[in-house]
């Protein structure tokens, strides 16, 4: 699947639920969002349809997101469908690890091998903070265990930074990556409906991280784990893991797009942000041949995002990323 500008996508990340344990603050509002009706959610069954008729066309890796994934039930049993379709060579899954430690062992079972995961604080009490939803953080910390135990690889631990909340933790994040083969990677935090004025007042740019991270020691430029998508990968001398940055703000990385995302209620989006995607649910309900509607997606596929610092006209009346998957 080659775009207009020549960018080759190959890479679907499959929103399986619009619901989420946790209410980070720079995602979801506290009250939640209009949850999507059970009817409107694509079955595992529909989703392994429409990864079927978008493998041959190109697709080849799947990570699965959400919401929290994990809150619907049986992952496992969508993973094994969807790791028997030909040419997917790749299953990951991006989770708040809150529910991980009883399902890690099944994921990787079912053929997940890669792990995202999304952890703001290394303190208890920030974490309650961030996240919203108090005695997350124990949990968060036994799958992260449970994931290292079964085998997950690489680990990559996303961190979003929230200037006076969570930035003085730059350097233990990092010093992380001393002792475990973990990936830390900082996202700058992106402007939704939801967090205008959080996101303006409280943005910390990745040059303004690199440069406190290179405090602590020299820092080399390295190539990334398997997976490498938009991060820029940096590891202190003989360290097992790496330090990334993702600048989705202050570098814009379009250029090098290579994915598309399908929500759970079945709108195939070529870009994170805007108000373009493709309602696929319909269609497959209908018996059409979904081909034509990727093709139709793919070839509008925009340049870039069009963000703006302070305002959501570049997101695209897109009040939170728990909507489409992250
Ligand atoms: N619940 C799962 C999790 O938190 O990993 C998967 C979905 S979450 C929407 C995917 C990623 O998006 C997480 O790493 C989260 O930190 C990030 N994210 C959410 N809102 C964001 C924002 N406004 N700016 C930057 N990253 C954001
Ligand atoms: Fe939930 Fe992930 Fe959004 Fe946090 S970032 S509220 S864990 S969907």
């Amino acid at each position: 699947m080659i775009d207009q500008f020549g960018r080759s996508v190959e890479y679907l990340r499959v929103s399986i639920t619009d619901k989420c344990n946790l209410r980070c603050v720079y995602c979801m509002p506290l009250e939640g969002l209009p949850w999507l009706q059970r009817d409107e959610l694509l079955s595992y069954e529909e989703i392994e349809q429409i990864v079927r008729v978008m493998a041959p066309m190109g697709l080849e890796r799947l990570r699965i997101t959400g919401g929290e994934p994990l809150v619907r039930r049986d992952v496992p049993e969508l993973v094994r469908l969807l790791a028997a379709v030909p040419g997917i060579r790749d299953l990951s899954l991006s989770t708040n690890a809150v529910l991980l430690a009883e399902q890690a062992d099944a994921l990787k079972a079912a053929g997940i091998s890669r792990l995202n995961v999304s952890l703001d604080s290394l303190q208890e009490d920030r974490v309650d903070r961030i996240a919203r939803r108090p005695g997350s953080y124990p949990r968060i910390m036994e799958g992260l265990a449970a994931a290292e135990e079964v085998g997950f690889s690489p680990i990559k631990i996303n961190v979003v930074l929230i200037k006076g909340e969570n930035d003085d933790e730059i350097q233990d994040f990092a010093e992380i990556t001393r002792k475990h083969p973990w990936h830390v990677r900082f996202i700058e935090m992106m402007p939704t409906g939801a967090n205008l004025d959080l996101s303006a007042q409280q943005f910390i740019s990745c040059t303004e991280v690199l440069h406190r991270v290179r405090e602590i020691d020299k820092l080399e430029p390295v190539p990334g784990p398997f997976g490498n998508g938009p991060a820029e990968y940096y590891q202190f001398p003989g360290a097992p893991g790496t330090i990334g940055v993702i600048t989705p703000m202050s570098h814009n990385y379009c250029d090098r797009c290579n994915r598309m995302r399908l929500t759970a209620d079945g709108q195939l989006r070529p870009c994170l942000f805007g108000d373009l995607q493709t309602n696929l649910r319909d269609p497959l309900r209908a018996g059409e041949d979904l081909a034509l509607h990727i093709r139709d997606t793919l070839e509008v596929k925009p340049e870039r995002h069009y963000l703006i610092q302070g305002s959501d006209s570049g997101s695209g009346g897109l009040v939170a990323l728990s909507q489409t998957g992250g």
